[in-house]
């Protein structure tokens, strides 16, 4: 099948009902575009899972704050095309912003205790924004199976909870995290980053190293990895921590004591440049 563009919600909508009704599968990614290697690893794992391989771009404006990088945010579609391209993507979905959000729009899908942990203190409305219009995605798309990256640790969870919550019959699966060589986790926001600020941007793996090390030496106590991680980040220049934070992998509740796999996940604002990663540690 050859890729085709689908800007029309209701275009959409009658795709996927036509391919249902033949009983065909349908694997959606959703991505806000820019794409690069851990955006195509999702699509690979999509396609082993569905007949039909749908890949959104929307640059979601309900989850950014004032002042944060909706504007600046990058974007280059003839590049996602040419990426999709080579991943055998069959259907790209890319809806304008007055289609998803008309004059009038009122209805938001929040959750009560997820965001109230690591980003979503940072960042207050972005959960709101992602649960909804990953909802109106499902709604729209119709997919059996979803992929997202474990990248966005608090996304996925965040995504699993609603699905649960709100009976939606989607699979959910998450990918592991791509990198780059030196271990940097892929972002299309690694863009901003100047060649001297990419030293800096290291220390967040750097960091879920030196925790892992910790605490397969033996370390147990999270307040002392935590320490050591903040210390590293903070040696380097123009890192100004967000979060280091040690918790449940499920609730994401703070743990004292690493007696069970914890999920380590951090914010670094490097320069003007916020980042996000995670690994799981296993005493
Ligand atoms: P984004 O375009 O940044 O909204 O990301 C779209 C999807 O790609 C989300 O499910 C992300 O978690 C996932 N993703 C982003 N970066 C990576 C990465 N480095 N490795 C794996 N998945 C990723």
């Amino acid at each position: 099948m050859k890729i085709e563009i689908i800007s029309d919600i209701e275009e959409m909508q009658a795709f996927s009902d036509g391919r249902r009704r033949q009983g065909q599968t349908i694997a959606l990614v959703p991505t806000m575009g820019f794409l690069h290697a851990g955006h195509s690893s999702l699509m690979s794992r999509a396609r082993q899972s569905g007949d039909i391989l749908v890949v959104s771009i929307f640059v979601n404006p309900a989850q950014f704050g004032p002042g944060e990088d909706f504007a600046t945010y990058p974007r280059n579609m003839k590049n996602d095309l040419s990426i999709t391209g080579e991943e055998g993507v069959d259907i790209v979905f890319t809806p304008g912003d007055k289609a998803l959000y008309p004059e009038g729009y009122e209805t938001y899908v929040s959750l009560t205790n997820l965001p109230e942990h690591l980003c979503g203190t940072f960042r207050p409305a972005h959960f709101r924004g992602v649960a909804t219009v990953v909802a109106k995605l499902f709604n729209i798309v119709t997919p059996h199976v979803a992929i997202f990256g474990q990248k966005d640790y608090q996304q996925l969870a965040v995504i699993r909870r609603m699905v649960r919550d709100l009976n939606f019959g989607i699979q959910i699966i998450g990918a592991p995290t791509v990198r780059d060589p030196d271990g940097l986790a892929m972002s299309s926001r690694n863009n901003y980053l100047t060649a001297r600020e990419r030293p800096a941007a290291l220390s967040l793996y750097r960091s879920l190293m030196k925790a892992a090390q910790l605490v397969q030496s033996g370390v147990r106590d999270a307040a002392r990895v935590i320490h050591a991680a903040a210390e590293l980040i903070q040696s380097y220049a123009d890192t100004k921590i967000d979060y280091v934070s040690i918790c449940d992998p499920d609730t994401l509740d703070d743990v004292k004591t690493i007696d069970r796999p914890s999920l380590m996940a951090l914010a670094v604002r490097v320069g003007k440049t916020r980042l996000i990663d995670n690994m799981i540690l296993k005493p």
